[in-house]
Formats: C-alpha cells, sequence, structure tokens
C-alpha cells in the first residue's frame, strides 16, 4: 500500500547523489519524506513536526557508513530516534512493592478498557505469578459490573462481589481493604469511562485515585481512532497523574503512529499493547517493533 521509508529516501538520494557526510540540503529534503511516512502513519502533524526536528538536527553532518547507502543512514538515524522516543527498553510496571499494589484503568467508554484489565490480571497471573483481584467501579452502565464478573470467571481471576447501589469511591475502599485482608498482590480497579471526557468523569478518578493510592494508573486508547485517541490522552493526563498507557486494536490497520503522538503529548510510556478480542491478546509493548511498523 505504502512506499517503505527505505525506498522513499533511495529515490531522494538518487537525485541528490549523497556522499561522505550527509549534508543540510540532502537531510531537509529526505526528512520531507519521513514525515510524510509518519503522517501516513497516523502521526499527528505537531508530533511529526517536532520528531523530523530532532531528527533533522541529529542528520547533518553525520557521517555515512562505508557499509551502507546514505538512504539508509537516514533510515537508521530516524529509526534510533523514535525508538529512543518511543521509550528505549520496554517499560515495567511497577508492582513489585508492598502489597497489594493497586493499578487503576482509567479511559473513555469502548476504548477497551475493561477487556483490557482482564487481560492484564491473566497476564500478571501467569507471567509475574500474581494473586489479582479485580473490582469493576462503573457504576453507570448496568452491565459493566457484569462483564467483569464474567471475564474474571473465564480466566480464573477473583472479582470483587458487586454491592448494588455502592459508589466508585467506596468500592475501592472496599476492593483495598478486600485484597490486604485476603492477601492478593495485586488490585485491579476498572473505572467507569464514558463517550467523553468531561469534568465529571475527571472529578471521579481524582476520588478514585485519592482512596485507593495506585501505583499505576494506565490510560487504555484505541490506537484505530487516531488524533481523537491523542486529543484524549492529553486531556486525561493534564488532570490524573497517568504512570503509562495501554494502546488497544494494534491488531488493527493502525501502523501504529498513535503511539508516537501518545508518548509525545502524554510524556508518559506506552506500557501494553492491544493486540486481538481474545483474552490473551496483549503484549508488552516494544518501541524497536512499533518503530518499524510507524516507518514501514
Ligand atoms: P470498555 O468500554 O472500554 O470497557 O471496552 P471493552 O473492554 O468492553 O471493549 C470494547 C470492544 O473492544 C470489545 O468487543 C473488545 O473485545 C474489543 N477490544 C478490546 N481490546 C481490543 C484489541 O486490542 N483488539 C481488538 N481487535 N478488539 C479489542
Amino acid at each position: 500500500m505504502f512506499d517503505t521509508l527505505s525506498e522513499r529516501l533511495g529515490g531522494v538520494f538518487e537525485k541528490l547523489r549523497g556522499r561522505g557526510a550527509l549534508n543540510e540540503l540532502e537531510v531537509r529534503a529526505a526528512m520531507r519524506e519521513v514525515r510524510v511516512a509518519l503522517l501516513e502513519a497516523d502521526v499527528a502533524l505537531p508530533v511529526a513536526k517536532a520528531f523530523t526536528d530532532i531528527a533533522t538536527e541529529r542528520a547533518i553532518g553525520a557521517e555515512v557508513l562505508r557499509s551502507v547507502t546514505p538512504g539508509q543512514q537516514v533510515v537508521k538515524i530516524v529509526n534510533d530516534t523514535l525508538v529512543e522516543i518511543l521509550g528505549g527498553d520496554a517499560a515495567d510496571l511497577n508492582i513489585d512493592i508492598t502489597p497489594p499494589a493497586v493499578i487503576m484503568m482509567v479511559g473513555l467508554q469502548g476504548s477497551g478498557k475493561t477487556t483490557s484489565t482482564a487481560k492484564l490480571a491473566r497476564h500478571l497471573a501467569d507471567k509475574r505469578r500474581k494473586k489479582v483481584l479485580m473490582a469493576s467501579l462503573d457504576v453507570n452502565r448496568p452491565a459493566a459490573q457484569d462483564q467483569l464478573r464474567i471475564l474474571g470467571e473465564q480466566l480464573s481471576i477473583a472479582t470483587l462481589p458487586v454491592i448494588p447501589g455502592q459508589l466508585p469511591t467506596d468500592i475501592a475502599k472496599r476492593a483495598l481493604q478486600a485484597a490486604k485482608l485476603q492477601g492478593f498482590d495485586v488490585l485491579m480497579l476498572d473505572t467507569a469511562g464514558r463517550l467523553h471526557v468531561d469534568t465529571a468523569l475527571m472529578a471521579e478518578m481524582k476520588a478514585v485515585g485519592a482512596a485507593s493510592s495506585p501505583a499505576e494508573t494506565l490510560l487504555v486508547v484505541d490506537a484505530l481512532t487516531g488524533q481523537d485517541a491523542v486529543n484524549v490522552a492529553e486531556n486525561f493526563s493534564r488532570e490524573v497523574p497517568l504512570t503509562g498507557v495501554i494502546l488497544t486494536r494494534m491488531d488493527g490497520d493502525a501502523r501504529g503512529g498513535a503511539a508516537l503522538s501518545m508518548r509525545h503529548v502524554t510524556g508518559k510510556p506506552i506500557k501494553f499493547i492491544g493486540t486481538g478480542e481474545k483474552l490473551d491478546a496483549i503484549e508488552p509493548f516494544h518501541p524497536e517493533r512499533t518503530a518499524g511498523r510507524i516507518l514501514g
């Protein structure tokens, strides 16, 4: 569907006949192609501009290695910069603390929050040998608490019994108490989502945070929603102290540019990606792989 970035840059340098060190003219021409590639991969325009500015500075004057063409050299610089900005090594979860470590999941309705809560719980139970309790704090959507209970049953992960009519902060306190008394290592709080970011939602997130002192507050966003996902991340990160992001629907057509925008806007690492509807379809985020996907 797209020319790869290497192919595009090959074309640029063929015209410019770059040799030795990369000169400014060549680099600027190449970075125009890089910017197009980023935009095609769904990176937000201001982020693409900011990124190419950084990469331009690094590339001007860089020696072209003997073994590669100038185009390949630029791709390498762009790729290395991308990996660095996306977060270098994969970011870990801060859960090896005095238990229970609370993970608060936040995000809009439909982002994949409840599914990601269950997937992550299973992942932590399987891969990290954690005893995990999940609690739904979504009292707005009648089926939400049932949905989490059913997922828990499917995955053999404990869920906090529902007390009808209880408010989110009270559920959070009860869940924390239960987790302490019953020796759970990790408590996952699936908070309510709404269709839009609004002040009531933010007030609720803050109150739940104050009641449960989360070690991790993870924002769940749908990678397929592009610029909307970036706006959502910007709004949440302004109001709630996030520690990371989970990007869902990375199995779809999205080229992964949302990852770069998300990182730029929130300043927080992407910790996991959702890669399908199945309940084992969650992976720790690998900047290298996503960089490759963005650059095509
Ligand atoms: P919530 O309203 O944010 O809690 O969203 P849900 O967890 O109920 O998810 C909404 C829909 O998205 C469900 O049908 C999920 O199966 C689906 N979903 C969640 N994560 C992923 C993902 O990574 N890939 C795909 N393909 N579907 C997902």
